[in-house]
């Protein structure tokens, strides 16, 4: 491809010295574990420390979980769960909409928490607040109007009823990439279809979902709701193992996820996996090629490419190629990259971690060492903090590392194909199986091409628009079990069938 490299693409913007933090110390939340009602200390004593992504800065504490804290927030769920599951559903859905009515309330303080402990720009963190607060309305909804097969005789004199139960207790573990929607995901289908939870934020990201308990703590029974916080391998871990439990229901990446199925095969309890994904976006000759740019400034770029859905492997028709980096190219170009507190126009943030920092960057030195080329970006930003230029790498091939594992940051690459069959199995050969895209202006074609895309969403000419309504989740590598819709009630209660016989 002969299109200009031209790098780097930017510089930071920095929060200005004498501006007020996003949050006050007296805004932080109890730093406690949320077991049973109550905020208490970890049984260890000991805590976990938190940064702040975009100066590198203390930011604050929270418990770090132990054995014993899972096995106390476990019990409490389980003695909580009965009652609630035989209220009605009018009278969980009323609870539902009080807390996404307290969320709303506290918006503001959830976005700034948020993009303190996360970096990510305002714009994001207030997409994800009242997404939040959608998820727990739609569930309020969802859970008084579950349907299910007739009742009916289906056996002579025989009348089937199906019923719809709660599990009864689910384990929840989220990442840091949406701390508090993934946590929304979980907790608004599995307390509307009756369930008790504990759940464990990412020790990297735990601050809104502590905040979240906090703020409804006063609406729902003691021990339906249960925080502890702490590490994978040591609290998600205890919670994939524990034999009380029901299900466990994990967002993160394939590794996790390999080790929560392996935790939970002792005690076969269920497993939802929402795992990584290294979504194709499919561009063919006739698409709209400045539509495809400008949906991809967004769909590859937003939360800083930290988004399991984000389109972020181009394949792209030869004979447009160069036109099509050209338009992406612009997009790029265009970014506000900076420090949540410099701006509402701030677009990028930094990257949650150093060990991401370093994980995004050796993707980017070995790609370039492997022989593609940066368009733009291509490298890391002045420090302090976490930051990673907007990038896009052209002369990549299928067989390049950065085509074929998840980046998880503000990096898209483009790849060439020459016709529909190549693009289809190239598109399916990686092991991952979440979200792709096709842009085509012809409609047989986007059809046929979304139905031989091996992925939970297929969008066409758009990319990583959610419903609430509709479902997310992937096939493949990317996990099993529906996150949002009446499919992810489905998947957090169980089915019953009781036969009653009235011959007489
Ligand atoms: P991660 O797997 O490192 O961590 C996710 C959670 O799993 C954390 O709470 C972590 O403490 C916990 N964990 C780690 N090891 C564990 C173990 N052995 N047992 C139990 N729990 C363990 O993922 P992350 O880096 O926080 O998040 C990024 C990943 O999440 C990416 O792969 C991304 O694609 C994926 N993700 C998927 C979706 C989706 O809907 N499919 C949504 C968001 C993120």
């Amino acid at each position: 491809m002969t299109v200009q490299t031209n790098t780097p693409a930017s510089t930071v913007r920095r929060a200005d010295d004498a501006a007020t933090p996003l949050v006050s110390e007296g805004e932080l939340p109890s730093a406690g574990q949320f077991i049973d009602g109550q905020f208490r200390p970890s049984s260890s004593g000991q805590t976990l420390d938190l940064v702040d992504p975009s100066t590198e800065k203390a930011l604050a504490q929270v418990p770090n979980g132990t054995v014993e804290d899972v096995d106390a927030a476990v019990a409490a769920a389980v003695a909580a769960q009965p009652q609630w599951g035989r209220l009605t559903p009018k009278e969980r859905s009323l609870v539902l909409l009080q807390i996404a009515d307290r969320v709303e309330e506290n918006s503001d303080l959830l976005v700034r928490l948020e993009s303190a402990n996360t970096g990510k720009p305002l714009v994001v963190s207030r997409d994800d607040i009242s997404s939040t607060v959608d998820t727990f309305r739609f569930f309020a909804g969802a859970a008084r109007a579950i349907t299910s097969q007739a009742a009916a005789d289906y056996y002579e004199n025989h009348l089937s009823v199906i019923i719809r139960e709660p599990l009864g207790v689910v384990g929840v573990v989220t990442p840091w990439n949406y701390p508090l929607l993934m946590a929304a995901w979980k907790i608004a289908p599995i307390l509307a279809a009756g369930n008790a939870l504990v759940i464990k934020p990412s020790e990297l990201t735990p601050l809104t979902t502590i905040k979240f308990a906090e703020l409804v703590s006063d609406l729902l029974p003691a021990g339906v709701l249960n925080v502890v916080t702490g590490t994978g391998p040591v609290v998600g871990a205890r919670l994939a193992e524990h034999p009380d439990l029901d299900m466990i229901a994990l967002t993160g990446s394939v590794n996790s996820g390999r080790a929560v199925a392996r935790g939970a095969a002792e005690s076969l309890k269920r497993v939802h996996l929402e795992l990584g994904g290294k979504a194709p976006v499919v561009v063919f000759e006739d698409a709209d090629l400045a539509a495809a740019a400008s949906g991809l400034r967004a769909a590859g770029y937003w939360n800083s490419g930290q988004e399991c859905g984000a389109g972020c492997r181009v394949l792209v028709h030869e004979s447009v190629a160069e036109a099509f980096v050209q338009h992406l190219v612009s997009e790029v170009e265009s970014f506000v990259v900076g420090e949540a507190g410099a701006g509402e126009d701030v677009e990028i943030g930094p990257l949650v971690s150093k060990a991401h920092f370093d994980r995004v960057t050796g993707y980017l030195e070995r790609a370039k060492e492997a022989g593609a080329r940066p368009a733009v970006g291509g490298s890391a930003l002045a420090g302090p903090g976490f930051f990673v230029a907007p990038t896009v790498l052209v002369d990549v091939t299928d067989d390049h590392e950065v085509a074929k594992e998840e980046i998880f940051g503000p990096v898209v690459t483009v790849e060439t194909f020459t016709d529909e069959e190549e693009a289809v199995r190239r598109a399916n050969s990686v092991p991952y199986g979440l979200s792709a895209s096709v842009w085509t202006e012809n409609a047989k074609r986007s059809h046929d091409i979304a139905g031989r895309l091996d992925a939970g969403t297929v969008w066409v000419n758009s990319h990583l628009i959610l419903a609430t309504e509709a479902p997310w989740g992937g096939f493949k590598g990317s996990g099993y079990g529906r996150d949002l819709s009446i499919y992810a009630l489905d998947d957090y209660s169980r089915t019953k069938h009781v036969m009653h016989n009235h011959s007489r």
